[in-house]
C-alpha cells in the first residue's frame, strides 16, 4: 500500500478530523487544528496476529497425524 492511496481520518497527533492533503512530501496531510505536518506507513501485516488466521492453523493441525 502506499502512501498515497493511505485515508487517513483522524490526526495522529490530536485526532482532530479536518486534514488536508499536501504536495511535499508526497502522500503527506496537513492538521488544520495542531498544524504539523505528517504521513504514515504501513510496515507489515502480522498475519500470525490475525484471529481468523490462528483458526486456520488450528484447523491444520488437527488433520495433521
Ligand atoms: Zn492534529
Amino acid at each position: 500500500m502506499s502512501r498515497a492511496s493511505t485515508a487517513i481520518f483522524h490526526c495522529p497527533f490530536c485526532a482532530e478530523e479536518d486534514l488536508r492533503p499536501v504536495a511535499e512530501p508526497a502522500g503527506a496531510w496537513a492538521c488544520q487544528a495542531c498544524a504539523r505536518v505528517f504521513t504514515v506507513d504501513l510496515v507489515t501485516v502480522d498475519t500470525a496476529q490475525i484471529p481468523g488466521r490462528l483458526a486456520e492453523e488450528a484447523a491444520l493441525e488437527r488433520r495433521t497425524p
